[in-house]
This record gives structure tokens, sequence and C-alpha cells, in this order.
């Protein structure tokens, strides 16, 4: 996986002397060193700023860096923010703006006029985020004590989240056959998506895969039945049914790291040549952080690869997932997610099992698939949908439930969760949004950081809360179709 860092740039000025300067640089090298302890990517101290030329340099600069992912900025003293123009105007990465104070207490006894102007982030930072506002540029404000977990845990989350727009930007997605058959929602236009959000979103033939499949050697096949067995517990003596799933899964590697691809999508309905849907083989390439999207749904499959990257370790419990059926039954009221097969085993509450059952969509031979219970714990649901002209990117926060049923004749991973803010509200509030079938439910990535990574695509963002109400998100909705239409 690429390495990336996030820069600190500190803002000041000439006026009060070098001895102040260096302290706060001084200061600023300590704090990145301690921060990039804490942090998922190392902070690195690039500048204490003091003039229009240092701020375009150094932004200029981060724009040039491939492996630079933000600016981070926070001003321990006064810095006039009319210098800071051309550099914020310039920049192109992901910007947060981090208001903190070196110190957490104001000292009693030692507090002078000379500690005043040294530890002035209370008003520096307000000039400081005047401009931005003035610029209308996109940016991140976190306030509070720098040492604090708190301040820690949502700065380290939207690193994660800048990183997930450096992955964005570099995206390709793989397409084995064309979206499903007259279905609205998995459509959508793919060079406003490269424009937006990097999505290189291209098609390769299903021949060209079933060749690649022939070629896979025994041997291949051998070495990963070996991760199989080593990851999964085998609840089938049909051991040719599951080789035939690693000859996919190979293949289908083969042909997307060749072309750099890092999600894919298939379709039911066109699997020439092949003789199972691929249902384990799909599951196992997103085990490995690989998007995946059924039915042709590109969009899900790239936002599976997208939201992967920005959660734990880079590979987060992060699952291609559709609303399937519900439990309406006062008192239990839950939605029951699952999908034909894929399923990602990375939101397995246990270790999932490896089952060959027939399989009544795409007319082919019964495909082995991975099968298991989701775990219980807070989630959202994500769905990006094309509205004609802009993107809309829709979140659910979402409480998972151990499944209340067993299901014993569900042939299927599945999640059993109760959608925010009450199950009817929750769905009238999704439908009048116009969220999809599919999503992306994660364990792992917030609310908070889809919203971030909306604002950096500059995309639209709904969210619906234990808060929302119908009446309330219907005005949003209609506030924001005027909005996106002067922009
Ligand atoms: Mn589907």
């Amino acid at each position: 996986m690429k390495k990336y860092e996030f820069w600190f740039v500190v803002g000041s000025q000439f006026l009060y002397g070098p001895e102040v300067l260096d302290t706060v640089a001084k200061r600023a090298e300590e704090m990145a060193a301690e921060l990039s302890s804490k942090l998922p990517y190392p902070l690195v101290y690039k500048v204490t700023a003091k003039t229009n030329e240092e701020i375009t340099s150094v932004m200029k600069a981060a724009n040039f860096d491939d492996s630079c992912a933000g600016v981070i900025t926070w001003c321990h003293t006064f810095s006039p923010s009319k210098m800071w123009i051309n550099g914020l105007d310039l920049l192109q990465k992901p910007y947060c703006h981090l208001a903190t104070q070196y110190n957490m207490e104001i000292p009693n006894e030692e507090i002078d006029m000379d500690f005043m102007n040294l530890n002035q982030a209370a008003h520096g930072d307000r000039e400081h985020g005047f401009i931005s506002a003035r610029l209308r540029k996109p940016r991140k404000v976190i306030a509070g004590y720098w040492k604090e977990e708190s301040v820690q845990k949502r700065l380290g989350d939207w690193m994660r989240t800048a990183v997930g727009a450096a992955f964005s930007r570099e995206l390709r997605v793989m397409r084995f056959g064309d979206n499903m058959r007259e279905v609205a929602v998995t459509e959508g236009d793919k060079v406003e998506v490269q424009i937006k959000l990097g999505w290189q979103v291209n098609t390769w033939p299903v021949g060209k895969l079933v060749e690649i499949m022939d070629a896979v050697t025994d041997k291949e096949i051998d070495d990963l039945m070996d991760v199989y067995r080593a990851s999964y517990d085998f609840a089938t003596d049909d051991i040719e049914t599951v080789r035939y799933q690693a000859r996919e899964e190979i293949a289908m590697k083969k042909m997307m790291d060749a072309e750099g691809c890092s999600a894919f999508s298939n379709t039911f309905q066109d699997l020439y040549g092949m003789k199972q849907l691929p249902g384990l083989a799909s599951q196992h390439l997103m085990a490995q952080g690989y998007g995946y999207g059924g039915e042709g749904d590109w969009k899900v499959s790239a936002m599976t690869a997208i939201m992967k990257r920005m959660g734990k370790d880079g590979n987060g419990a992060s699952a291609f997932m559709e609303d399937y059926t519900y439990n309406l039954v006062p008192g239990a009221k839950y939605s029951l997610g699952a999908h034909m097969l894929e399923v990602c085993p990375s939101v397995a509450a246990e270790k999932p099992r490896i089952e060959v059952h027939p399989l009544g969509i795409g007319d082919r031979e019964d495909p082995a698939r991975l099968v298991f219970e989701g775990k219980e714990g807070d989630a959202i649901v994500v769905s990006l949908v094309d509205m004609g002209g802009r993107l809309r990117l829709i979140c659910q926060d979402i409480h998972c439930v151990k499944p209340i049923l067993p299901m014993p004749n569900l042939p299927v991973a599945r999640v059993m969760w109760q959608a925010m803010p009450d199950l009817e509200t929750g769905i009238e509030c999704w439908i009048t949004a116009g969220g999809a079938h599919h999503t992306v439910l994660s364990y792992d990535v917030s609310a908070e950081q889809m919203k971030d990574w909306a604002a950096i695509m500059g995309i639209e963002f709904v969210h619906i809360t234990k808060d929302t109400t119908v009446e309330s998100l219907e005005k949003e909705l209609f506030l924001n179709d005027i909005a996106w239409k002067l922009r």
C-alpha cells in the first residue's frame, strides 16, 4: 500500500522577534513528533510561515508531492491571513485547520503580556479561519487540546478520510459486463465520477476472464485452498466447486492487478463461459481490500474499496450490502441485509463457513459462498447516487444486532440492524433521499468521515440520524437542490 504523510504548517509573523519564532518552531516540531506517534500517519512539521511567499511555496509543494495526503495548519501566534490567500487558493490537497494550543492550562503566576503574545492561538486561529471562510475553501476544523485523546482520534479519522480521497483520485474499477438490465440506481455518469471523484471506470470482456481462468494452474488453486482452509470452516464436501471459486478468484485478481484496479463489478446476466457466479471468490477478494458491487453496480464497488481504505489498518470492517427484507413485528423491527452471495467476511461475528447451495438466479451451477452472521455494534450504511448533474452521498446511522432468528435455511451471509431514527422513519427518509438498495455497511468508518470525504470531493452529503425527521429531510433536500443548481 502507498505510504502517505501529512504536512504541519504553522502560522506566525515577524512582529514578535526571532526568540518567539524559535520557540514556535521548536514546539511545532515537538507536537508533530508526538502526534505522529499517536496518529495513523506521520505528521511532518514543514514551516513556521511568516510571509505570502513561504505559504505559497509550501502549498505548491504539497500539491506536487504524491506522498502528501493533506495539510494541517495551526496558528500558535497571530498570523495575518491576507498572506495566506495565494497559498490556500492554490492548495488542492485536503486541508484541516487544527485549532489548538501548546499549553493546556492558563498559568496563574506566569501569565503576563509575553506569555499572551506567544500563546495566542485563541485569536490567531480566528483570523486564520476567516480567510478560508472568505475563500469558500473546503476544510475540516478540529478544535481542542492536541494531547487529548478525543482530539487525536478525530484528527486520525480525518487523516484516514484524506487518504480515502487520495485513493479515490487514483481508483480504477474493472467492470465485467454491464449493469443489470433496466435497473436505474446502478447507472451513473462515468465521466462525472472521474471529474469529481477521480474514478477510472472501464469494462473488460467476460471472455477474457474465462481465458485467464482456464490458464490457472492446479498449484495456484492448491495454494489458495490452503488460505481458505486457514481462514474459513469447510461446511461442504464438494471440494471441486470450492476449487472453481478459487480459479475465478485467482483470474479476477490477476486481471485487476495487471490493470491497477482495486474494485470490480460483475453481473449474473453476463457469465458467458463461467460455470458459477463468483461467490466465495468475490467475498475473499473483498476481504483483501478489493471493492465489489453486484449487478454491475460499479458505484457501490468503488465506495466499498474507498471505505475499506479509510477504515482501520487500511482495510476495515466494511462490506457491500443490500437491504433485503424486514421484520415488522412491533417491538422487534429490523432490516435484514444480505446479498445473493457476496457479503464481505470483514463484518462477520464468527468464523465464516464455506457452503455450496443452488442459486436460482443466473442459470449456472451451484456456487460456493461464505455464510456467516454480522457483528453486533453501531455502524453506518452509505449509498452514492447520481442525481443527474451532481452526485449525492447518503449516509444512515444504524445499530447492528445479533440476528434475532437462526434462519437455518438461509444460505447466505446476513446482517440484521435497526435503522435510525426508527425502522419506518428510517425507510421513509432513505427512500425520500433516493438511496439505493445497494450500500456499503461499515462498522469502523464514521458518518463524520463520510461527511468530510464528501466535502473534500465536493459532492452533496445527506445524513440520516437519530434526530432526522421526514419533514426536516424534505426541507434539506429541497434547499440542497436549489443550492447545487446555483454552484
Ligand atoms: Mn443486488
